[in-house]
């Protein structure tokens, strides 16, 4: 073992882990062990990690939910960070309720480690609105912010709501941001160009009936069941959809853009390579069965870019995040 990780040893003790398998921690369930794993259960021990990791110039990566990812068959190399910090604090209000017409803002923090469904559920039985649409969506705070993750019915982004947020820049200092800081765009935000930790958020939420809240909560569940497969081991879409522009430079059929609508249309469903294969429920959706390994996962992926690309003259781009060492 090399003497950064003993030194990382000697300050956390046996709350690092070694050769964790990283697969139980993905919902894909597949990939190798981190060299060193760390569980953080609060805000400050995920500050007090990332500081002393980088201290040490150890690589890491910071697992969320592990709802977007796939880890390779190798592993990581360095240290694995599962975010479990777990606060929410109604942090206040800003503005005037007036009889039944509420216009005042409610100020909801969360840890970037909460569960997204947990936040939301939180939320609505506060009678605030603003998130109750991505009630369903897997993963982390910190993972959604990440990704702007997004819903379709009605249309919104996780980061639509966000007001304020704390970072963790490189050197060490914790900041306050709002949401011009974060630049956020379809699938986008700007973590995914910087060394920034995402430590908590501050969601500006409306005050709205608990039931109407739920009602739309419940519809966004139905969703779900009806076009996503259920029950199975994935990390939802694969590929990005493409641009609007991109669609009418292909020609696409009726200028479609959903990657799930091309996929299917270059006979992508119920593809298989080992023991990945594509949702017959819904062909932007890869799931793994029993002993699948993440260079399945790769192959399939090669396969269905081939068959779009083909097909509409369309490059998907991976929506997914490749982790660790693929062999
Ligand atoms: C069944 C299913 C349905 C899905 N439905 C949707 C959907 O409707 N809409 C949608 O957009 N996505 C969907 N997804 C994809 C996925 O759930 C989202 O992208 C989710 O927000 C990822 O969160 P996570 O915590 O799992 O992130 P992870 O997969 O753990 O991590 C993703 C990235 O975020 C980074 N990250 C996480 N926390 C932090 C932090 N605190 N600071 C800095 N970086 C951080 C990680 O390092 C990694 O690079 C679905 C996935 C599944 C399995």
């Amino acid at each position: 073992m090399n003497t950064a990780y003993e030194e990382l040893k000697k300050q956390f003790r046996d709350r690092i882990k070694e050769h964790e398998l990283l697969a139980p921690y993905t919902t894909y369930k597949v990939g190798g062990p981190a060299d060193l794993f760390f569980t953080t259960a609060t805000a400050d021990e995920f500050v007090e990690i990332v500081v002393a990791v980088r201290k040490l110039d150890i690589p890491f990566f910071i697992l969320g939910g592990g709802s977007n990812i796939l880890i390779g068959d190798g592993g990581f190399r360095g240290l694995v960070i599962k975010n479990n910090s777990s606060g929410i604090t109604i942090r206040g209000m800003k503005g005037k309720v007036k009889g039944d017409n509420k216009e005042s803002l409610v100020f909801v923090e969360a840890d970037s480690g909460v569960p997204m469904n947990k936040l939301v559920r939180f939320t609505i039985e506060e009678g605030l609105s603003g998130l109750e649409m991505h009630l369903g969506l897997p993963g982390s705070v910190g993972g959604a912010v990440y990704m702007n993750s997004k819903w379709t019915k009605p249309t919104g982004s996780v980061g639509d709501r966000l007001y304020q947020a704390t970072i963790m820049t490189p050197a060490g200092k914790l900041k306050n941001v709002n949401q011009d800081y974060f630049n956020f765009s379809y699938g986008k935000s700007s973590l995914q160009r910087s060394d920034d930790m995402l430590v908590s958020v501050v969601f500006a939420l409306k005050q709205e009936n608990k039931d109407m809240l739920w009602q739309r909560a419940n519809d966004s569940i139905t969703y779900r069941r009806e076009t996503q497969p259920q029950g199975v081991r994935t990390a939802g879409c694969v590929f990005k959809n493409i641009s609007s522009a991109e669609a009418l430079t292909c020609g696409t059929p009726d200028h479609a853009t959903s990657a799930g609508f091309l996929l299917d249309k270059s006979g992508c469903k119920g593809m298989k390579a080992g023991g990945a294969e594509v949702s017959t429920a819904h062909a932007n959706f890869i799931i793994t069965h029993q002993g699948a390994k993440a260079s399945d996962v790769i192959k399939l992926i090669g396969i269905m870019k081939k068959n779009v690309k083909q097909k509409f003259g369309v490059t998907l781009k991976e929506e997914i995040q490749m982790i660790g060492e693929f062999t």
